[in-house]
């Protein structure tokens, strides 16, 4: 039915907004909002109990929702748009394999100088930080 059909639809397209750090504040209340309507109005079980998953995080967990729309952050490190991969040049030892595992070639830097991520590019993969043998990359919350 037409709640249940269209309002999903529309529900995913805040959230994915959200997730790619082009959210604003009254998205929340949109995302409420039509979640309700949506339990409420939908002639079936599928529609009247979608939903919840949104509004029971929203509920618990709506500190993270506003990580990702006011801070353009996503605490958990999962969201692409708003995670980046780092290299801690101090713990880097030069050994390059980061920069022979990266599909997209965007790791540069030598033994003497050490290895950097220029984020133009990264597709978010994570291959460097799985291969570097002394833990010297990780996930960052935010835009680089
Ligand atoms: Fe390359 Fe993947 Fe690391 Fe990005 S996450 S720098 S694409 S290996």
């Amino acid at each position: 039915c037409v709640p249940c059909r269209v309002g999903l639809k529309q529900m995913l397209n805040i959230l994915e907004k959200i997730t790619n750090g082009e959210g604003e504040p009254e998205d929340l209340d949109r995302l409420e909002n039509l979640g309700k309507v949506i339990k409420s109005t939908s002639l079936c079980g599928l529609g009247q109990t979608a939903p919840n998953p949104v509004l029971s995080t929203l509920q618990y967990f709506r500190d993270e929702y506003e990580a990702h729309i006011n801070n353009k952050e996503c605490p958990a490190k999962v969201c692409k748009n708003l995670m980046y991969y780092y290299i801690d040049k101090d713990a880097c030892i030069g050994c390059s394999l980061c920069a022979k595992n990266c599909p997209v070639n965007v790791i540069f830097g030598s033994r003497e100088d050490k290895y950097e991520i220029t984020q133009e590019g990264c597709i978010k993969c994570g291959n460097c930080m799985t291969v570097c043998p002394v833990g010297a990359i990780s996930k960052i919350s935010g835009k680089p």
